[in-house]
């Protein structure tokens, strides 16, 4: 997916102004999930879950080619093909000899983040396959030509409505369809796709090294028919996805649940370990399995000491479903792949601080989402990093360094700090709304009025 961050503002005002039915179903499905994840966690020592979790995940980063190269022996030993891509023009590469050494003409796939980091549809439509996106979600953004919105719900930004106008204009439903009626016409459309396609795609949520197992995690079953119904199967997988034991994967699969939707675990978890018939206990399968293993700027994030801990997300969403800026908007504004508070911190670690800014200064750095995450990375922290370093490369604006450093030498002079905040008391509102930066703080609201002594007044006066 291309990077469109630097338009993060204007698209975000537009959002907001210009289609407030968006900002009306981001908020309804993400407090759902919130109130929902409450619920998962009510009778849990949560702390003590994401304590364990961060740690499993920490030791399995810092020793991550250990654990890679476990992993893909034990893939090996059950007959897949490993293959390692550095960037994302390496896992074209890859998926390019695939199709055209097989022949593949159509290909059904499951939900995937990595797969839209990379740009993959676009990139097997360029060689001719057909792609269809087989979770519910996906496929009502695919028809509408749109990237995911949100890391587990990729249309949440859509209504009932939108979903009925899109599938009457392109699968001729009634334009007063019920929704079960709607995912009767995806099921029998998908249904012939999983039948009559050459290649399944995934990704992976997680890759247990002493195993070789890559887990998914899916509530449709479409993930089960896209990895076992094709002749040819290829997962995608982020190196940092690594889990150290077998043991490890259980709780990882709950907490994940747990986190994204309140659900106890997801509806189905698929294991992927080996084409059908390979050696040990897989019977069925695809004919062929392809694993990709991709960086993409993953050990470069990791080599980082002030922000490798952005590697631990376990893309749960937990994060985007809790942040008060997120819910104004949802993903589509911050023009990147990973929206809300984990796309501010993983989006400069991946593609570049100046690509995605000002995706780290899109949050109020209220903790939320440090409060919700299973393996508890420090996202404000993290975010702060990045701000502290777009300040020193003079990434930020000219207007705001200048009212930055007016604020700095006025507050740290208590007594023109006095006089600063008595003289503001008194500007009218009109004028408040004019001042650079108040500017856009106030358009959304009353500047407040000081009415009566101020608090440093008070206190001078000694009042208890
Ligand atoms: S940063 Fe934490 S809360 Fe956010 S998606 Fe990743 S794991 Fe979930």
């Amino acid at each position: 997916m291309d990077v469109h961050s630097r338009d993060y503002r204007a698209r975000a005002r537009q959002i907001i102004e210009e289609t407030p039915e968006v900002r009306e179903a981001v908020n309804a499905a993400t407090q759902t999930f919130v109130d929902n994840r409450q619920k998962a966690f009510a009778d849990l020592d949560g702390t003590a879950l994401s304590r364990w979790a961060e740690r499993v995940k920490s030791h399995a980063l810092s020793h991550l080619a250990d654990y890679l190269e476990e992993a893909e022996a034990r893939l090996v030993e059950r007959g897949a093909h490993v293959h390692w891509a550095e960037t994302a023009s390496d896992v074209h590469q890859i998926f390019e000899c695939i199709v055209r050494e097989q022949g593949v003409k159509k290909a059904v796939k499951a939900k995937s983040m990595l797969s839209e980091e990379i740009g993959l549809n676009p990139f097997l439509e360029s060689c001719g396959v057909e792609v269809f996106e087989t979770d519910l979600g996906e496929y009502i953004i695919q028809l509408l030509g749109e990237p995911p919105s949100h890391i587990v719900g990729p249309s949440i930004h859509k209504s009932l409505d939108d979903t009925r106008v899109i599938f009457h204009e392109r699968l001729g439903t009634p334009r007063d369809a019920s929704p079960e009626r709607l995912a009767e016409a995806a099921r029998d459309l998908l249904r012939d796709a999983f039948l009559t396609a050459d290649l399944g795609i995934s990704g992976g949520n997680f890759l247990v090294a002493e195993t070789g197992s890559i887990a998914l995690i899916e509530n449709e079953g479409n993930i089960r028919l896209s990895t076992s119904v094709p002749r040819i199967h290829i997962a995608l997988v982020g190196i940092e996805k690594v889990l150290p034991k077998w043991a490890d994967l259980p709780t990882f699969l709950q907490v994940t649940a747990k986190s994204a939707t309140g659900q106890p675990v997801g509806c189905f978890v698929s294991m992927i370990q080996g084409p059908g018939g390979s050696p040990g206990d897989e019977p069925d399968g695809p004919e062929e399995l392809h694993v990709v293993l991709v960086d993409n700027g993953r050990s470069r994030l990791l080599a980082d000491p002030e922000a490798w801990e952005a590697l631990r997300c376990v893309r749960c969403g937990a994060c985007l479903n809790i942040c008060p800026v997120y819910r104004q908007t949802g993903g589509h504004a911050y023009g990147y792949v990973y929206s809300g508070p984990i796309g501010g911190i993983l989006g400069p670690g991946l593609v570049g601080l100046e690509e995605t800014l000002p995706l780290p200064f899109a949050s109020s750095a209220c903790g939320a989402c440090a409060d919700v995450c299973p393996v508890r990375i420090p996202i404000p922290d993290l975010l702060h990093v990045w701000r502290q370093r777009a300040v020193e490369r003079g990434l930020t604006s000219d207007v705001e360094r200048s009212v930055l450093g007016l604020l700095t030498s006025t507050a740290t002079r208590p007594r023109l700090f006095g006089w600063a905040e008595k003289a503001a008391g008194l500007l009218p509102a009109p004028v408040l709304r004019h001042l650079p930066m108040l500017r856009e703080w106030s358009a959304g609201r009353e500047p407040p009025r000081l009415e009566g002594p101020t608090f440093r007044e008070l206190w001078d006066e000694g009042i208890e």
